[in-house]
């Protein structure tokens, strides 16, 4: 069976998570404001043979598409080892900061998408958000070369209050030179036990969204530019329900942790979502997926609302069978693309 094949099976069965995020190091070369990775870093990983061990249960497990990030995920020096399994089984995302793209540029060959985080065209704006002198114009050059390359690249800004107002242009700039668009949402952890999974966002007044007006009118902006642009990876579905949510502080979505979307940490070890405690490793997943144990934490998340990440609640609303079709007809070129 071809991976296009075998994907499309996996997208259509209902009762299986079809999306995973493996956090695979909690190393990081940057510290940007609102993220506790880079102050707590732990060299502890599992190796490539087993996170490809690992991965092998995922695919029986029903997922489609496997995240790899971190921390800076292109930081390990088996990265490529592990690019080049994933892509064989899933539809597989790699996140970079910007800083390393270049210099991994082959391990990222195989990726079905290569994210790139740039959080604004103002170049002192961005270094001073990624905290790093430089950051802009390596992540610039990276979007460019990987392009130039032929690798499927595009651009992750993290919609914030510090850049609310520029992201239409700033998904002009990139759509018009044919580099796709995707987005972040600024979240934080709200659950910080001992247990937490993998701590990543802690509260910065800076960054959180006040104006929800003008998240509101951002959402309208991208779903009418979507119209004559399909470079916006972003669906209207989930446009609509974080346009909702600003608007009249209505979830539409019910939480699919644990069971639409799961998160594995550079241990192995798993939870619905990162901010919550693990609850054993990608190993156990084959004897767990069906426990009890498993079913109650499902309901559980199920009625949460401590985040607004914007990848959860687009596991949420979009990792069911009918949300994959819907998806494959409101990305219908890019999904073209894939399947040629
Ligand atoms: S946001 Fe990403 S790049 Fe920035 S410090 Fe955290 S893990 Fe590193
Ligand atoms: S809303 Fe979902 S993703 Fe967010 S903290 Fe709760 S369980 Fe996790």
């Amino acid at each position: 069976m071809t991976k296009a094949t075998s994907i499309v099976a996996r997208a259509l069965t209902s009762g299986k998570p079809h999306h995973a995020q493996w956090l695979v190091t909690r190393r990081c070369n940057y510290s940007c404001a609102g993220c506790n990775v880079w102050k707590e870093q732990d060299d502890r990983e599992l190796p490539a043979a087993e996170i490809k061990k690992g991965m092998d249960i995922l695919k029986k497990l029903g997922i489609v598409e496997l995240v790899i990030s971190g921390g800076e995920p292109l930081l390990r020096d088996d990265i490529g080892e592990i690019i080049d399994y994933a892509s064989k089984l899933f539809l597989t995302t790699v996140y970079d900061n910007g800083s390393m793209a270049i210099k991994k540029m082959d391990c990222l060959r195989k990726a079905d998408f290569v994210a790139i985080s740039i959080d604004s065209l103002n170049e002192t704006k961005n270094d001073s958000i990624k905290a790093v002198p430089g950051a802009w114009k390596r992540a610039m050059e990276a979007v460019e070369t990987l392009h130039k390359e032929g690798i499927n690249v595009n651009v992750t800004p993290t919609i914030s209050q510090k850049n609310i107002y520029e992201i239409p242009k700033l998904t002009e700039y990139f759509t018009q030179r044919q580099i796709p668009v995707y987005y972040s949402l600024y979240s934080f952890d709200v659950s910080a036990g001992k247990d937490q999974l993998f701590r990543i966002g802690k509260a910065n007044d800076e960054f959180m969204i006040t104006d929800k007006q003008a998240m509101v009118k951002l959402c309208d902006s991208l779903i009418a530019m979507k119209k004559r642009n399909g470079r916006i990876f972003i669906t209207k579905r989930l446009l609509k329900a974080v346009r909702g949510y600003y608007d009249q502080d209505k979830r539409v979505w019910k939480c699919g942790a644990l069971k639409n979307f799961l998160v594995i940490d550079p241990l192995g070890r798993i939870a619905g979502c990162h901010s919550h405690s693990f609850v054993g490793s990608v190993f156990d997943l084959p004897k767990k997926w069906d426990s009890q144990e498993f079913q109650i934490l499902r309901e559980t998340y199920s009625t949460c609302a401590q985040c607004n990440y914007l990848c959860y609640i687009f596991y949420s609303l979009e990792g069911t069978p009918y949300g994959h079709l819907s998806l494959a007809v409101d990305q219908w070129k890019n999904a073209r693309r894939f399947f040629k």
